[in-house]
């Protein structure tokens, strides 16, 4: 549909299509990497205590205590963290902030397909780089004659959809490589076994380490996404947020996320449970046939050489299991899988399994 009422940029942009988040309930959801466990019992109690105290009043605008509780998680001063209602309204903030140099951004021609939408918002052209045959990324793709003639780069890691983790010593040869441009580097999925580089920021001006609450603190409902770098990227940031929304975390928000950060010892048994399912769901798609990309995010990517995996999703579905499948090029043969619970990977291997005996 379109309409003469709306702006050209309007006219042209192609929004983010989200996974499925399904109006019937008892289905295995698989498919937007959610956590599989619920938040930590301590982030109940916090939001529910918060909804008894102030509604009627406006947050922090500055979200002082979880910025505080973040900001000791990582060992940084508060001044380097910066907070948004979800990780994809930081790397928006951070889109425009930063990118908007009339150059094209390096990022993955497979990645976070959110990156290419932000673009597209804000009139950024995308150079998409190849990853290698077999998914990796090779960091000397990234280099150019004169880095100034780029606006920044941009990358998930560990990626998505993929999963494959890129080596800290890789991010630093980026960040050399770019000085007067911001690499972006999006852990969303990093607390599943990738290696983090925000220990790098002290180092690095041009370093912007995104996290969300989303996938490894159980949060995805309560949208806390975060942002860390030296004070002048935060001061840009902020400079947007406030341009834009005073209050994008709200009181319950505020309260959970601080909570979330308290409890140490419920993220790193829930983090161990993913991956320790992980492991598992792996060798299983593996005995199915599957080939199987090594992940080190809440998710795997999986192939099939003989399945066409579009039906496979559809198939699945059909059995009550929702897998996500993206018609994209290089990528439409795989199926995204997302780690469940111990007993949400043995319903989707069952039904994998039968599907695949119901096969000609
Ligand atoms: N980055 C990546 C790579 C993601 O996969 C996601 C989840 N779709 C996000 C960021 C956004 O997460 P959220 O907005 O829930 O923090």
């Amino acid at each position: 549909m379109t309409s003469h009422f709306f702006s050209p940029v309007v006219q042209r942009l192609v929004p983010y299509i989200p996974g499925e988040q399904p109006k019937i309930s008892n289905l295995v959801k698989l498919n937007t990497n959610e956590n599989p466990y619920p938040p930590s019992p301590r982030v109940i109690a916090a939001i529910t205590h918060a909804a008894q105290q102030g509604l009627q009043l406006y947050p922090d605008p500055e979200s002082t205590a979880l910025r505080q509780a973040i900001a000791a998680h990582h060992g940084l001063a508060e001044k380097h963290v910066f907070l948004g209602n979800g990780s994809d309204e930081v790397l928006a903030h951070a889109f425009f902030a930063f990118f908007q140099q009339g150059r094209p951004l390096l990022m993955p021609d497979i990645s976070y397909s959110f990156y290419k939408v932000y673009c597209g918002l804000y009139g950024i052209t995308a150079q998409t780089v190849p990853l290698a045959d077999d998914m990796h990324l090779n960091v000397a793709d990234y280099a150019q004659a004169d880095s100034l003639s780029v606006a920044g780069v941009v990358m998930a890691n560990p990626n998505a959809p993929t999963g494959i983790g890129l080596p800290l010593a890789d991010i630093e040869r980026l960040l050399q490589m770019h000085p007067h441009r911001v690499v972006l580097v999006d852990e969303a999925y990093v607390d599943f076994g990738g290696q983090s580089a925000v220990g790098l920021i002290g180092i690095y001006p041009n370093l912007l380490v995104v996290h969300t609450l989303s996938k490894s603190r159980s949060l995805a409902g309560l949208r806390i996404g975060y942002a860390c770098a030296q004070a002048p990227l935060i001061e840009a940031l902020e400079r947007v947020k406030n341009s834009f929304n005073s209050y994008p975390l709200d009181r319950l928000a505020i309260a959970g996320g601080v909570a979330a950060f308290e409890d140490q010892a419920y993220f790193e048994q829930t983090c161990q449970a993913v991956m320790d399912s992980r492991e598992g769901l792996v060798l299983a798609l593996e005995d199915l046939g599957f080939v199987v990309l090594p992940s080190q995010a809440n998710f795997v990517f999986a192939r099939h050489p003989q399945q066409d995996a579009a039906g496979l999703a559809a198939g699945l579905r059909a059995r009550g299991v929702l897998v996500r499948h993206f018609k994209l090029p290089r990528i439409d043969s795989y199926l995204r899988i997302s780690v469940g619970t111990l007993e949400q990977c043995d319903q989707f291997i069952q039904a994998l399994a039968e599907l695949l005996a119901s096969q000609p």
